[in-house]
Formats: structure tokens, C-alpha cells, sequence
């Protein structure tokens, strides 16, 4: 098992017992995580925007329109925040002052790098959408090379990572635990609804493989 090293930017000040810098801990964040936020400076404006990513061994990766601003920034060089976070529950206490979240999150500092290796970047492709909805790269057209062309694909060490993670019952002031007032944890989880077939589903396709054992990750 393996453990990132800490550095002066990732050691968690607030809250230190919380963090976790195992890598495996980190990995597994990162995967049952659909989304991800990109953090940097633009001409001194800090941005932060959403996107998918997907974790291939030790490096993130992005994607996006060779038209993204974003991604141009980030492709010349720009140091970047990349977050994920998960929210596992609502954390309830008697007081206001203590109510909290519960949640696993992760932080990723470093810059990127630009895949321009064609096949690179179909494994890339593929490892999205497998991230998405595993099995899916099996059923719908690979891109192609246009498509390809027009896709700007980043990759990003995760050497300089760090997670936080919240978990159990709200932290009360001792004076605050004799308050008749109900206290504790509303979890939460990201589940998926029945699938809506596209109206303009060509006939006689079914429900595909995919989605017939589709499972969140936890
Ligand atoms: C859902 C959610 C709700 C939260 N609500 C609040 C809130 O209401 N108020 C509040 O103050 N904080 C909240 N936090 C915690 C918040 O993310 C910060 O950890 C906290 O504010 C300390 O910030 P700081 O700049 O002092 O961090 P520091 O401890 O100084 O950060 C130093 C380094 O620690 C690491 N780090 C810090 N925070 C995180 C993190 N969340 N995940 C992974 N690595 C991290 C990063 O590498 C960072 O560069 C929440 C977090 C989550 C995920």
C-alpha cells in the first residue's frame, strides 16, 4: 500500500486527523466520484468548472472541445486544483453553530500534460466512458478520427493529493447534549432512476447489458 508524500501545500491544516494521503484511499475516491471540479487563474481571475475525469493507475485525466478555454490554460502549463467530493450524509446537530456534512473528498495539485498520441487518446475515450457507465465503450461507435482531432485530452500525476474525509454523528458542545432537540445523520447517496429510453430510439433496441447490472459504486 502506498502513501503520497506531504507537502507544504497539501498538509491539511484544519481538521488534520480527517486526511488521508493513502493512495489506495485517494484512488478510490476519485472513481466513484462522476464529476470533478477544475480550479486555476486566468489572468489573475480564478475559475472553477466542472467537468468528468477519469483515473487511469497514478494520473487523472480530462477531456474536452480543443475550443475550452479551460483546457487551453491548463494545456500551457497553468498549476491547477483538481476536487472531488462526495457527500455521504447531513449532519444534524443541537446546535447551529455544529451542523456538518459527511463526506470523503479529494484535493489535487500539479499541473498538466497534453496526450497527443491518437491511440492515447482513444484509451482515454474508452476509460471515460467506462467510468461513466462501465461496459459502455463495448456498445456505442468508438470516435473517430475527426472527432479525435477535435478533442483536447489532459493528464494530470496525482503525486500531490490529499483526501478528507468526515465521518459519524455531529460533534456537540457538552453543554448542548441535554437539549431536547433531535440530533444525528440524514445520509445521503447518488442513486440511479429507471432509464428513459430517447424517443427517437431506433426500433427494437433494447435495454443494453450495461445498464441491466448498472450499480453505483456504493
Ligand atoms: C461537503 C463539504 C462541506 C464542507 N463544509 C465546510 C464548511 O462549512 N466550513 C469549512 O470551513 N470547511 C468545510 N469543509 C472543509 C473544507 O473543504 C476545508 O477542508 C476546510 O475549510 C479547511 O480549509 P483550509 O483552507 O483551512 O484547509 P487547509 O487544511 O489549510 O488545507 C491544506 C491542504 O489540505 C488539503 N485539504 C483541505 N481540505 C481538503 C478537503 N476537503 N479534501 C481534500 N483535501 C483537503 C489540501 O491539499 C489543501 O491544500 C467542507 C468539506 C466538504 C467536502
Amino acid at each position: 500500500m502506498s502513501t503520497l508524500p506531504v507537502t507544504p501545500r497539501t498538509r491539511l491544516a484544519r481538521r488534520a486527523e480527517r486526511g488521508s494521503f493513502d493512495r489506495a484511499t485517494i484512488d478510490a475516491i476519485l472513481d466513484e466520484a462522476l464529476v470533478c471540479h477544475i480550479g486555476f487563474a486566468l489572468e489573475g481571475q480564478p475559475y472553477v468548472l466542472p467537468t468528468v475525469h477519469v483515473r487511469i493507475g497514478t494520473r487523472l485525466y480530462v477531456h474536452g472541445s480543443v475550443g475550452s478555454r479551460m483546457l487551453r490554460a491548463l494545456r500551457e502549463g497553468a498549476q491547477v486544483c483538481v476536487t472531488v467530493t462526495l457527500l455521504d450524509g447531513l449532519v444534524l446537530a443541537r446546535s447551529a453553530f455544529h451542523h456538518s456534512m459527511n463526506y470523503r473528498s479529494v484535493v489535487v495539485l500539479g499541473s498538466a500534460q497534453e496526450v497527443t498520441d491518437p491511440e492515447e487518446k482513444r484509451r482515454v475515450f474508452a476509460a471515460l466512458l467506462e467510468h461513466i457507465v462501465a461496459g459502455r465503450s463495448r456498445e456505442v461507435r468508438a470516435p473517430d478520427d475527426i472527432e479525435t482531432r477535435a478533442t483536447t485530452v489532459l493528464s494530470l500525476p496525482i503525486e500531490e493529493a490529499s483526501a478528507k474525509i468526515r465521518t459519524g454523528p455531529p460533534l456537540d458542545d457538552e453543554r448542548d447534549y441535554a437539549q431536547p432537540c433531535w440530533a444525528g445523520v440524514l445520509p445521503l447517496k447518488l442513486t440511479a432512476g429507471a432509464p428513459l429510453a430517447d424517443p427517437a430510439l431506433a426500433p427494437a433496441v433494447g435495454l443494453p447489458q450495461s445498464l441491466q447490472r448498472y450499480r453505483r459504486a456504493r
